[in-house]
């Protein structure tokens, strides 16, 4: 059984409890994190929890620990669930007052709740879908307009996976005007030529750490990278696809709408990318 975190105490998953009345149950007012683990350290921590900052700031809600208070509790998490290689779990929602109101709660009385939990992946970054590369489908992007913010209201990212599974693909590239957005946990790419194309950042996208990291890596490695928005069109007409997310690292993309990229296999950048990435993370990790 696990041991998880909530609000000060590390308990075991079963008895860990937050109120009915929190409004990240009712009204999916909660940011959160995902990081991941790769032998038994932290990657990208700090860009993890950079964005939880924005995030919350964003909402006008409360900080529920300073960086080292969080670092410390995930380090504490990584010991006492012995994970190697997996993920961790942040959530922080603006709390419960004991009532359920659309009017956000006094910070000054209520209190943000602060729930952390592990995801063992042993092997996490051998992932063998990494070398057939995956399958996706476009679908609308029907999201609210404020995507840089990582809320937990993702009931159409999972719809959005959902309709992935039933047409026989791995995941789905939202568009927005004809163009992508990203994908329903991911940032996505295209290669045409000798360049590296992802949408800019704006409010249409989250913002991703491994995005940021991954740009940094491709422009020190000399690559050419163009941030702008790309239509679906154009993206199953490229060289190469590909993904990044704290989770998936760097995963190269070989279909889009049953159409083949380029060769219908993982090509070599993301596979450079991905190699690059995970190399310079590890040596990286906290
Ligand atoms: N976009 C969306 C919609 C996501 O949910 C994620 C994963 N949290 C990403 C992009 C990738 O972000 P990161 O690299 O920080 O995991």
């Amino acid at each position: 059984m696990r041991t998880v975190y909530v609000n000060g105490d590390y308990l075991p998953e079963t008895e860990a409890r937050v109120s009915i009345f929190d409004r990240g149950f009712l009204m999916a007012d909660g940011v959160y994190e995902v990081t991941s683990v790769l032998g038994g350290k932290l990657i990208d921590f700090a860009g993890h929890i950079a964005r939880l900052e924005r995030s919350l700031r964003e909402l006008d809600m409360k900080k529920p620990a300073v960086f080292d208070d969080l670092l410390e509790i995930h380090r504490e998490l990584v010991r006492l669930n012995g994970i190697g290689d997996g993920l961790i779990y942040l959530q922080v929602t603006r709390g419960s007052d004991g009532d359920r109101d659309f009017v956000f709660p006094d910070p000054e009385t209520t209190e943000p709740t602060l729930v952390l939990f592990t995801q063992s992946k042993p092997g996490l970054a051998d992932n063998p879908a990494a070398r057939r590369g995956i399958k996706v489908i476009g679908i609308e992007d029907i999201r609210w307009g404020r995507r840089d913010i990582k809320t937990v209201q993702l009931l159409y990212p999972s719809m959005g996976k959902m309709m992935a599974q039933k047409a026989g693909a791995d995941d789905a590239w939202m568009i927005e005007d004809g163009h992508v957005t990203e994908g329903t946990s991911n940032n996505a790419y295209i290669v045409k030529g000798n360049r590296i194309v992802t949408r800019q950042l704006s409010h249409d996208i989250l913002h991703g750490i491994t995005r940021a990291a991954v740009l940094r890596m491709a422009r020190e490695a000399q690559m050419q990278v163009e941030e702008r928005a790309f239509s679906i069109d154009e993206a199953k007409a490229a060289d190469e696809a590909f993904v990044t997310s704290a989770s998936a690292f760097v995963m190269p993309v070989v279909e889009i709408d049953g159409v083949a990229i380029g060769e219908g296999r993982p090509g070599p950048v993301a596979t450079r990318l991905r190699e690059i990435y995970l190399e310079e993370s590890r040596k990286a990790a906290i």
